[in-house]
């Protein structure tokens, strides 16, 4: 069997079907990120990926299910050859139930719309993007090669494409001095996008990264619990006239926090309460000790 699966998939994807279309990403310079450095970013041929959905036909039969493609931007590739790809999946399991991807902002922010939409109407359902923050000067520290404007331009192009949005925000990231204007600044735009969904990961250091060796001369003050917790809450507070869902959907996060805005607002308020009063009570007893990834 020579099937060839992405690395690393969203967790709302995770007993969804791996399609691989491309290996690595395209970028691979976001200063926290360690995910695809063992890559260098290549495009697979149409014919070996078409193999490989015959192969997932032996192996899964015509069953309802999700695809998720990767690996980390795959609408970079020719929106023939990923029209071709999408009608050949949707051709072999008719009944397949939705079909993502991940998607960096600067791509789609510069892409064609009416190329977004042949993809949409080829099949692809949803699109995952790395928001990470909406603070410019922070957007900058980590290279992420996006400023807030593309940011909010790729999520309104994809929207208005017809596509599901879900947008990743990255806990912590502001450090010490920083989670303020992170959590107000990244609701912004979230705002000025209303993304169907909000998931938020929580900063975990990895070493080898540029962001770790940034952290070890002092440039990155990490945050207490307490500010983390504080940041969410603001984030949350300063989230309005969204419909969005807020999904705390990664082991890295603190607090479950998950709701429909605007109606579960108040309630996942009320979820970070009891915690941050208390974590509140023991303050003298916190540090800034960061986490550290073991594993990658
Ligand atoms: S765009 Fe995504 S996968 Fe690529 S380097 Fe940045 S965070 Fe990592």
């Amino acid at each position: 069997m020579t099937y060839e699966m992405p690395p690393f998939r969203p967790p709302s994807e995770a007993y969804s079907m791996l399609l691989r279309v491309t290996r690595g990403c395209p970028w691979n310079r976001c200063k926290f990120c360690g995910m695809y450095k063992m890559f260098h970013f290549e495009t697979r041929p149409v014919a070996e990926i078409k193999a490989d959905i015959d192969e997932a036909l032996r192996f899964y039969g015509d069953q309802p299910m999700n695809v998720f493609i990767g690996d980390a931007d795959s609408p970079v590739i020719k929106t023939d050859d990923f029209v071709e790809i999408l009608r050949y999946l949707h051709s072999q399991f008719p009944r397949i139930q939705r079909v993502t991807s991940y998607g960096r902002a600067k791509t789609l922010a510069l892409m064609a719309p009416d190329k977004l939409e042949r993809l949409r109407k080829a099949g692809l359902d949803r699109l995952h993007l790395g928001l990470e923050t909406g603070d410019a000067k922070l957007l900058e520290f980590i290279n992420k090669g996006a400023t807030p404007e593309h940011m909010i331009k790729a999520g309104r192009k994809v929207k208005e494409a017809g596509f599901e949005l879900s947008e990743y925000l990255m806990l912590g990231l502001g450090g010490a001095d920083g989670w303020e204007s992170h959590a107000r600044k990244s609701a912004a735009v979230l705002n000025a996008i209303d993304p169907d969904f909000i998931r938020v990961r929580t900063m975990t250091l990895i070493p080898g990264t540029p962001f770790y060796e940034a952290y070890e001369r002092g440039e990155y003050k990490p945050p207490t619990i307490l500010d983390m917790l504080m940041e969410e809450k603001l984030l949350i507070e300063c989230l309005d006239g969204i419909g969005s869902e807020f999904h705390s959907d990664h082991v890295s996060n603190l607090v479950p926090v998950f709701g429909k805005f605007m109606q579960d607002k108040t309630e996942m308020l009320e979820t970070l309460a009891p915690v941050i009063e208390r974590v509140e009570q023991n303050k003298d007893k916190l540090t800034n000790e960061p986490r550290i990834a073991t594993v990658m």
